[in-house]
């Protein structure tokens, strides 16, 4: 889980707040419709709701808050969405979160729609996390989270050292993040093999330090506007793995 900058809030977010008698999210979301002076549907990108999405991404770099995949679109080009709008704190609380900026997050679909159980915010539903800060308010990764590689059975799971925290985040049942979803873990490997391996050999004993750190300084550059995939994972992955070699004196 990275930390997200949060942009300035939206102004037609704020415009709704002060127009609106009794301003919601839901209610937000149907600026959908809106129309211009004369009367014409605008179009769908250039919506409040759209633009708010949109700006979620850009400020998350375009990778789901939670599981770190990319979600590149709001929605694809029949108009189906391609992310969900996640409050970190409960939607429909008293305590003004439902329309709170910092309260947003963008989210992957986390499964939904298909078979099997979901992950992400799709899991979480309307739970409080109660061992988990929100990521906009976090000034640097969550430390507590770790990843073991398992070659034989060709995943990545995630664990943390912090006992707290692991039901919310790996728990496979409503209320809970779901991050060891069958799918994550998979893609995780993926990256594994393909990135990581491909760039610095089979045998991680014979990795060479500057690559290491070469592989880890490309994936800290987001000077595109973009994490890449599962950022956390590689970047935490390879860091370990210098600590756990620095020590040894035959320095490649
Ligand atoms: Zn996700």
């Amino acid at each position: 889980m990275l930390p997200i900058e949060k942009l300035p809030e939206p102004q037609d977010l704020l415009d709704y707040k002060r127009e609106s008698s009794a301003p919601t999210y839901d209610g937000f979301t149907a600026f959908r419709q809106e129309r211009n002076d004369a009367g014409n549907r605008i179009p769908r990108n250039e919506t409040p709701f759209y633009k708010l999405r949109e700006q979620l991404l850009r400020e998350q770099k375009f990778v789901c808050a939670y599981c770190g995949q990319k979600v590149l679109q709001v929605e694809n080009q029949h108009g189906k969405a391609q992310m969900k709008t996640e409050h970190f704190l409960p939607q429909n609380d008293e305590a003004g979160n439902d329309l709170n900026y910092q309260n947003l997050l963008g989210c992957c679909l986390g499964n939904d729609n298909k078979k099997g159980k979901n992950h992400c915010d799709s899991m979480k539903g309307d739970k409080v996390l109660q061992q988990i800060t929100n990521p906009a308010a976090m000034q640097c990764r969550d430390e507590d989270i770790i990843y073991k590689v398992n070659n034989a059975s060709e995943e990545v799971q995630l664990d943390t050292s912090n006992d707290n925290k692991r039901k919310e985040l790996i728990g496979d049942t409503k209320g809970c993040l779901n991050l060891n979803h069958d799918h994550l873990r998979k893609e995780r490997f993926s990256i594994f093999k393909n990135v990581l391996k491909r760039r610095l050999g089979e045998d991680q004993t014979q990795w060479n330090f500057q690559e290491v750190q070469r592989l880890i300084s490309d994936y800290d550059d987001s000077s595109d506007g973009h994490h890449k995939a599962f950022k956390d994972f590689v970047t935490w992955y390879l860091r370990d793995w210098l600590v756990k070699n620095q020590s040894n004196t035959s320095r490649r």
